[in-house]
């Protein structure tokens, strides 16, 4: 069988030992995991893997060590995504708080908050979901309407969320609502709080998604108590915390590799004799995702720095999105042709989910007329 292996150019000479010591990890843990549960990347979920990942120290690696971190780099943290991303491991369990909610409660959360929550997340025992689309507030997310108000020692909180990924299996969320002003006030009086998902009056309806899976939910709030020390921030500069957020979230690995399982069982399926077509398309590809690797390690390097590359964020994720859609049928195109049915057996199986799951990558973190607005105010052209 050909052997193909993600073998991307260090940035740095101290990333080797660690680029290694992760995919040999990853090789044992994952030894009998299928090709195609590899292919849901980071919406695939193992509480045991979380906790042998946080037990090596690579969950919240850049935190604080006083709160469960290790002080590593940005850098050291996005060769060790890259290697998840391309080993498709099952890493939702930690996968929002490592990449934002830990960095939020490092910058806004009270002493409470960052000492129960960032050790436990680190561990890779505690899981967060971002609560910020409702079902009338998706693109207009300024329109949400889940609202908190004064209650003595803290908050009652009503309304709902929906698309809640990891909302299934978290026991946290972090939540964009309202508390003060009305719905016209749009991004004044919206906050940030952490809602305990196992309190009175918390409902969790998970949504079945079109390959069967059930990584999503519905999240309904009925007049659901929240201590005062679970606000992020102060009060009513939520919007401005979410769009920094927002930054994290777009820029990373996750935005151009969630195809990356397609194309190593493609490669591999093809073999060292590939027809020319096969060669072409995949010369291709990895030109496309070195040019994506580099604006998104640029990104990261920005935000690591303290810079505010909102912009440069949403070019990543739109420019990643479209490449990492344009996969699966491009790939189809080609294997009728050029490969026999025998050669491509695991790589159907992949494309087959991929194939489902993909319109979806152009609609989470923002779709793409959305953040195409965003490009077109950044450049003064609206
Ligand atoms: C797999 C997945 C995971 C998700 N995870 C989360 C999560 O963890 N947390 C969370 O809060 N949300 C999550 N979402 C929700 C996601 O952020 C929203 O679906 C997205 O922001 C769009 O909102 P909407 O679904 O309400 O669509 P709408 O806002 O109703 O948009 C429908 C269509 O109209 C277009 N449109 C809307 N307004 C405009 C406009 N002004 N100009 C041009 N076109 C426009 C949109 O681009 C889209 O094509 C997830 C979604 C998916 C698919």
């Amino acid at each position: 069988m050909y052997e193909f292996k993600f073998d991307p150019v260090e940035m740095h000479p101290c990333t080797a030992q660690l680029r290694t010591e992760v995919r040999e990890f990853l090789r044992v843990e994952l030894a009998q995991m299928l090709p195609q549960d590899r292919a849901k990347t980071w919406f695939g979920f193992s509480a045991d893997f979380s906790r042998k990942f946080g037990a090596r120290g690579w969950i919240g690696m850049t935190w604080p060590k006083k709160y469960g971190g290790q002080e590593r780099s940005a850098l050291e943290r996005y060769v060790i995504v890259e290697e998840l991303l391309a080993a498709g491991a099952p890493v939702a369990a930690h996968w929002m708080a490592d990449r934002q909610t830990g960095e939020l409660l490092l910058r806004y959360g009270s002493d409470n908050a960052k000492n129960r929550f960032l050790p436990a997340i680190a561990r890779g025992e505690l899981y967060f979901c971002v609560g910020l689309s409702e079902p009338v507030a998706g693109s207009d997310l300024a329109a949400i309407r889940t609202s908190a108000v004064r209650v003595s020692g803290g908050w009652q909180v009503n309304g709902s969320k929906i698309w809640t990924s990891g909302a299934p299996h978290s026991h946290m969320m972090s939540t964009l609502l309202r508390t003060s002003g009305s719905i016209s006030s749009r991004h004044a009086g919206l906050s940030q709080l952490i809602i305990d998902l196992s309190s009175p009056g918390v409902t969790v309806r998970p949504i079945t998604d079109q390959t069967g899976d059930r990584h999503f939910a519905e999240v309904f709030f009925t007049d659901v108590f929240v201590p005062d020390d679970m606000l992020l921030g102060n009060e009513g500069e939520g919007w401005q915390q979410v769009n920094a957020e927002l930054s994290l979230e777009r820029s990373g690995p996750e935005r151009y590799l969630s195809c990356y399982r397609l194309i190593e069982e493609f490669v591999r399926a093809a073999g060292p004799q590939a027809s020319l077509p096969v060669v072409t398309l995949v010369g291709e590809i990895i030109s496309e995702m070195w040019t994506l690797r580099q604006m998104s390690t640029s990104v990261t390097g920005q935000l690591s720095s303290g810079g505010t590359p909102a912009l440069e964020a949403i070019i990543v994720k739109d420019l990643g999105s479209t490449f990492e859609q344009s996969l699966p049928p491009r790939i189809q195109a080609v294997l009728g042709a050029e490969m026999p049915p025998s050669q491509t057996v695991p790589l159907h199986a992949v494309l087959n989910y991929l194939l489902n799951a993909s319109p979806s990558f152009s609609l989470r973190g923002g779709t793409r007329e959305i953040l195409r607005g965003m490009i077109a105010r950044g450049l003064e052209l609206r």
